[in-house]
């Protein structure tokens, strides 16, 4: 029985009563049991919101960037003083443990202050002309209305390292977040709202992905559209676009390997081997997807592995010490134990397999396990899993694993472990990758680069002053002077 009607369609600074013959209900996914329902937009609300868009675009466009930025910091103070309680909320409807959630809501706060900062220096440039009597400036213009689409993995931080940059680069946005996580996406418009964003500059649609996508994708008065999720829908994106020559940004899956040489510190490995392979269950785009170890550590990693993956209590996220919580659906479950079975079939062998947990938890759980022996052939060694699914082969040459690591459609992150510079950067630069962590696994912060090469981005980069380049055009002025 749904109690709850949750307002989840903002347009020109009004939430719109939910229509409840068009609703959707939000589940716990630990529970089962419904969040609330929110309202089922389609075509005819992305109209409308991009209109409302497209109509606050001059006035937030020619504000000053500090104007733009004031907004900005005040909706990044107030994010991180509710970030407790922005966090159960998180939790709720996607999963992840409550100190994750918590760290994600401060770290897409980090977005927004960033991006605070960078509002304010959106340079252009002066190039000094060929011509005596010419000069050239080159100036730095908000592209216009920006679709934002963002996936429920990171329900949070995705939205606001998008929403950061083009609010600051004084772009307007109509934003659709995922189905499952529509929650934390309610309550980023409510933090700009209080913060005093004007109406018409933040929108928000929550509803049918296919008509609010086709809408964003036909409408001539989107000039953008920023996604980050699956390759297969970014891909039917870039090819829809191509029809009106609109710009799409693509933050794709990956394929991440950790290769973790016979020098590597064993213990700082292990730790954030499992580090980057179980947070968030798996369920992260940079997350480790396969580990190279050469054979001379490898029993003594692998121990090290099953000894750390065996202590990590498995339960609802918001229960004290809960490290694993449940993965998003059903079909995921279904596609971690497809990956396993595959891989027992091609002759891997379960090191570890995680505790139990709660039985009265009816929600999609999953054990984690960790595999030796993978082959190249097995679909975990290829296909994103998505899910706690750690397969571990050995290697003996380093030339043999860069090639292995490489290939891969897939080019987000790599991860390697060695103590040896000279081999850090030899190797570094090998790896076809839009980022490579070196005894790191966390390359994700606001101040850098983040974003994929390959199949799993295109476009630009998210974070740092490169996040600011997507959502502005570069206008040349050449003015002859006699
Ligand atoms: P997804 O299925 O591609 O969905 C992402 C978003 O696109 C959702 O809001 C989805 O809404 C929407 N969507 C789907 N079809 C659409 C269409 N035809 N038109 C417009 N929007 C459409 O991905 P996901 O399962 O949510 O997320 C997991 C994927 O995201 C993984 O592959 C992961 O690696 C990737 N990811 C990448 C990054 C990165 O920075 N590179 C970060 C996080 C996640 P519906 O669900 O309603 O269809």
């Amino acid at each position: 029985m749904i109690s709850t009607l949750t307002k989840s369609i903002y347009i020109n600074g009004e939430w719109l009563e939910v229509d409840e013959s068009k609703t959707q209900t939000i589940y716990n996914p630990a529970t089962l049991e419904p969040i609330t329902d929110v309202a089922y937009g389609g075509k005819e609300e992305t109209r409308e919101a991009i209109n409302a868009a497209s109509n606050a675009f001059p006035a937030w466009s020619e504000m000053t960037g500090r104007q733009r930025s004031r907004i900005l910091y005040k909706a990044a103070e107030l994010m991180r003083k509710d970030a407790k309680r922005l966090g159960e909320i998180l939790t709720k409807e996607q999963g992840k443990p409550l100190p994750e959630a918590v760290g994600e809501v401060k770290g897409a706060a980090g977005f927004l202050l960033w991006y605070a900062e960078e509002a304010s220096r959106g340079y252009g440039e002066w190039i000094p002309s060929s011509v005596k009597t010419k000069r050239m400036l080159v100036v730095p213009k908000p592209i216009g209305v920006v679709g934002a689409i963002t996936p429920w993995n990171f329900p949070s931080s995705m939205i606001t390292r998008k929403l950061g940059p083009a609010l600051a680069a004084g772009c307007t946005v109509v934003l659709k977040p995922s189905p499952e996580t529509p929650l934390s996406a309610i309550e980023i418009v409510k933090i700009f709202e209080e913060a005093g964003m004007p109406p018409g500059v933040v929108n928000l649609i929550t509803g049918d992905a296919q008509a609010i996508g086709e809408e964003m994708l036909t409408n001539k008065d989107v000039k953008l559209i920023t996604f980050t999720g699956s390759t297969a829908v970014g891909k039917y994106l870039m090819r829809e676009a191509a029809d009106q020559v609109k710009k799409v940004s693509l933050e794709l899956g990956g394929h991440a390997p950790i290769i973790a040489f016979e020098d590597a510190n064993l213990e700082k490995t292990a730790s954030l081997a499992i580090a980057s392979k179980f947070r968030n269950n798996g369920q992260t785009c940079i997350c480790a997807n396969r580990l190279y170890v050469h054979e001379s550590i490898a029993d003594e990693l692998t121990a090290l592995l099953k000894e750390k993956l065996e202590a990590m209590k498995i339960g609802s996220g918001l229960e004290e010490g809960v490290e694993l919580g449940p993965l998003i659906s059903e079909k995921a479950v279904e596609k971690v134990e497809a990956h396993l079975a595959d891989a027992l079939e091609k002759g891997a062998e379960v090191v570890a397999s995680g505790n139990e947990w709660d039985g009265d938890l009816k929600g999609y759980f999953c054990p984690p396990t960790i595999v030796k022996n993978a082959t190249d052939d097995m679909v975990v060694m290829n296909e994103e899993t998505f899910g706690p699914l750690f397969p571990i082969q050995t290697f003996t040459d380093e030339d043999e694993v860069i090639k292995k690591a490489n290939n891969t459609d897939y080019g987000l992150a790599a991860y390697i472990f060695t103590e040896n510079t000279a081999r850090t950067l030899r190797v570094a630069e090998k790896l076809d990758y839009g980022m490579v962590g070196v005894n790191d696994v966390f390359p994700s912060v606001p101040e850098a680069p983040f974003g994929g090469i390959k199949q799993s981005g295109s476009g630009g980069k998210e974070g740092g002053h490169h996040g600011m380049d997507e959502f502005l055009e570069k206008k040349l002025i050449s003015i002859a002077i006699n």
